[in-house]
């Protein structure tokens, strides 16, 4: 009999191989060997602001399924000599690609100790966990300054916040209409309109999902040259809707220039006009954190739900986010669970009535930790900083022969170009070669027609220092013109 993968029947040491991997040794080993991950983590940590940025992927050798394992120290061996060599520094500092935040000493602490304690904060009958996910979103709702009407939930991240979000919408819909869609389908509801300035994709694909479709958007018009709606526009198309109700999907931080709806004047609409008002506000409600900012967000608490993702700005690991709202009772309704031995859904539903898992990890946990050890001024300085560096950045590029700023530096994002011709091509070749220095990472995009490329500030470890190496890098890639 093989039993080399029963970690619990004693057995004469065998060769060295087999006792490797074997659960039972690896079981015995365990301080050692966590002691051994824990300098190897360190080792890659230190070496974070030397990894190369990004990488462009060269693939190992196909391994098969191992039949008998090696243990844990040669499976981090063999990481360490396959794949690990591939991976990217995107928890470094330069890493200025999408909106990709680093991870703080704390939230990392928490993140281990969530695969330690491996939790499921699905309901209360065993533990303390919903508890804990209940108190770290209540220090999230008022870290962004949200009434407590607005209760969160953590999900995986804004795409399923936004997801959730529209989700509730739809129910509210419904209930207005006379229908549950939760319990008689997306078709009871009929058509659904939803109108939006500048959308991020996800709030497209969140639509695809919940059966309203992708065509159920209508782009409204924005302000002149801003990516933020025109409230104005927004007004005739929902006077053109007369008086049926609709959803508005409100940006607050978008990707290309981050520029913000006046969510203020939005909501006023809602006096004459019946809608549910979700807001993307998936980076930017961090401005709230920041006194100078925190105008771009006035207005986020009238919102009836709110989408935050945290893997971004607020510098937890991959993958979190939260998703507030008022109206649990919808959600309940929509993403109940209801089975013998979960119990009832009551007035103050456990988790897995409230979101799209059943089972999940406690997201919260780095979340917490991370808000504990460094509490609201902690974070408000992150964003301070990583406003400051944008700006700094975007100076020294209005500034460099070849390049030219195409939107002013409202928040953390620096969106620039070519100064002539910046064709398609020319900027592959420019992000190409940012690539391959190993010296920063920046994401293309195409804003008002023109390719360009931006550079995103959201990580706790980027520095002056990083602004001033990205400065040289960008002025020694730029094409001669
Ligand atoms: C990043 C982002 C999303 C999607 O977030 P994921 O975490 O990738 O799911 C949605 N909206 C905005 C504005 C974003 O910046």
């Amino acid at each position: 009999m093989d039993t080399r993968h029963d970690a619990d029947t004693p057995r004469t040491p065998g060769p060295s191989r087999l006792a490797r991997g074997s659960l039972g040794a690896d079981r015995g080993r365990l301080p050692e060997l966590m002691e051994t991950t824990r300098a190897y983590a360190v080792r890659i940590l230190a070496g974070l602001d030397d990894r190369p940025a990004a990488r462009a992927p060269v693939r190992p050798a196909p391994a098969s399924l191992p039949e008998a394992g090696i243990g844990l120290e040669g499976a981090m061996e063999e990481f360490a000599r396959r794949w690990e060599p591939g991976f990217a520094a995107g928890a470094g500092p330069r890493y200025l690609g999408f909106v990709t935040g680093g991870v703080t000493p704390a939230a990392l602490a928490g993140d281990w100790l969530t695969g330690a304690l491996d939790q499921n904060p699905t309901s209360g009958v065993d533990s303390l966990a919903p508890d804990l996910e209940r108190e770290t979103a209540a220090w999230l709702r008022d870290l962004f300054g949200l009434p407590p009407e607005h209760e969160g939930t953590f999900v995986s991240g804004a795409t399923m916040s936004n997801f959730a979000g529209l989700a509730v919408a739809r129910e509210w819909l419904g209930e207005l209409r006379g229908v549950s869609p939760a319990e008689e389908g997306t078709a009871a509801l009929g058509p659904v309109t939803v109108l939006s300035g500048s959308p991020h994709s996800s709030v497209v694909k969140s639509l695809s999902m919940l059966g309203l479709g992708r065509s159920a958007i209508r782009r409204v018009g924005l302000s002149p040259g801003r990516e933020a709606v025109d409230v104005a526009l927004l007004a005739e198309e929902l006077d053109r809707l007369d008086g049926a109700p609709a959803i508005v999907v409100a940006n607050s931080g978008t990707v290309n220039t981050v520029d913000f709806d006046d969510l203020r004047a939005i909501a006023a609409l809602r006096e004459r006009h019946p809608f549910w008002l979700h807001v993307d506000a998936a980076f930017g409600a961090f401005a709230a954190l920041s006194p100078a900012h925190a105008h771009l967000v006035a207005g986020l608490g009238d919102a009836d739900s709110v989408c935050v993702d945290l893997h971004k700005w607020l510098n937890v690991p991959y993958d979190s986010a939260i998703q507030f709202n008022r109206r649990r009772d919808l959600q309940a309704r929509v993403f109940q669970n209801s089975a013998a031995y979960l119990g009832p859904v009551g007035d103050d539903p456990d988790f897995v009535h409230l979101t799209p898992e059943n089972s999940r990890r406690l997201r919260a946990l780095p979340a917490w930790f991370t808000l504990a050890a460094y509490g609201r001024e902690g974070h408000a300085e992150i964003v301070r900083r990583c406003v400051a560096l944008a700006a700094g950045l975007g100076e020294r590029i209005a500034a460099l022969p070849g390049y030219r700023l195409l939107a002013p530096v409202r928040l953390n994002v620096v969106c620039f170009t070519l100064a002539s011709s910046p064709t398609p091509g020319r900027i592959e070749e420019l992000a190409a070669a940012i690539t391959a220095s190993g010296e920063a990472f920046l994401t293309p995009t195409v804003y008002e027609g023109v390719p360009a490329l931006r550079a995103a500030f959201s990580n706790w470890r980027t520095t002056e220092a990083d602004v001033e190496r990205v400065a040289k890098l960008l002025a020694s890639v730029a094409p001669r013109a």
